[in-house]
């Protein structure tokens, strides 16, 4: 009689806990759906001042609809919700720290990637999508997606000891991230360290292959300053000088310069810091690159994978930045 009322007991005790799960489970399921049903209540009530570098026009533009294009431009929308979450307070706190700080000559900043984020209007986003094969409901459902985390995140910005933080990213470094210190030299940063990340090998330019010409590669140093001069016999003895700590090239010995291996990454598009130096034949030169970008603050293909673990945006941020807090900018 005992045993049988312990059964009991114990069959009561396990019908409650699969009932309590499937109680979760089934409202966030709701929460999701009803999310992704509904119109996002998306504009925001301030606007910013955009540099339109095509004119050189300020134009008035809500701050959300500058994120929604600046986020778009800057990750795939394919990539796991945490990390465009990630991408978007990433975005904002970039876009505050310009503010704040006054740091563009004109208005408070500029579409220009190459100085402040990428940003490409919707509409134009929407072009580029449909020709890279993508199909209007996916297109749909990843605007909304990254509509959602402008939404989920609103207000929040990252500080570090109550200052807005520069906001740095890039797309991939799949051994270690760049302490800012090693790219700029002025840039001590006690928030930008080198931290480890784990990236997974799906991304399309984890590796790549750069050859360069012995003319090209000679034409362009010239022509930027860099060298006066170089013969074959210098050219073939290029060779790195050393690396930074994360184990990327800091600088390479060309003839008899020493030039800091970002400037040759900025000159030849090269992807990132972090390769080998080869010869191909006595005319060109092969970089053999891993990662993608000055691999300085939060990688984006890391935040992906993060994501695909498990972790949530704030802890992706916290992982990238150090010792950094998320707080709501009002
Ligand atoms: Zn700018």
């Amino acid at each position: 009689m005992k045993t049988r009322l312990i059964f009991l007991y114990i069959v009561a005790i396990i019908l409650s806990i699969i009932i309590l799960v499937l109680a979760v489970k089934s409202s966030n399921k709701i929460e999701v759906e009803k999310k992704e049903g509904e119109e996002i209540n998306f504009e925001s009530s301030k606007n910013i001042k955009l540099l339109r570098s095509e004119n050189g026009q300020i134009e008035e533009v809500n701050l959300n609809y500058y994120l929604l294009c600046t986020v778009a431009s800057e990750i795939p929308f394919k990539y796991e919700y945490e990390a465009i979450k990630a991408q978007v307070v990433v975005a904002r706190t970039y876009l505050f720290n310009k503010i704040v700080n006054n740091l563009e000559e004109c208005g408070d900043v500029c579409d220009d990637y190459r100085h402040c984020q990428a940003f490409t209007d919707i509409d134009k986003l929407y072009e580029i999508w449909k020709n890279k094969g993508f199909s209007e409901q996916e297109i749909e459902e990843g605007v909304n997606k990254i509509k959602r985390a402008i939404v989920d995140t609103e207000d929040e910005i990252i500080t570090y000891k109550g200052e807005i933080i520069n906001a740095l990213f890039h797309a991939s470094s799949p051994r270690k991230t760049e302490d800012a210190k090693a790219i700029w030299s002025n840039a001590d940063i006690p928030y930008l360290k080198s931290v480890d990340n784990i990236e997974d090998e799906d991304y399309e330019n984890r590796e790549t292959i750069l050859e360069i010409s012995y003319d090209k590669f000679k034409s362009e140093l010239v022509n930027n300053g860099y060298i006066d001069d170089l013969s074959k016999d210098e050219f073939l003895n290029t060779n790195i000088n050393d690396y930074t700590q994360s184990g990327r090239v800091n600088s390479v010995n060309i003839g008899k310069y020493c030039i800091k291996a970002e400037n040759l990454r900025t000159i030849f598009n090269i992807k990132s810091t972090d390769f080998t130096i080869n010869f191909n034949d006595e005319n060109t030169i092969v970089f053999d690159v891993l990662g993608f970008g000055h691999g300085v603050g939060m990688s984006q293909v890391g935040a992906n994978t993060y994501a695909r673990r498990g972790k949530k945006y704030d802890e992706i941020i916290h992982h990238y930045y150090t010792d950094v807090d998320i707080v709501d900018e009002n």
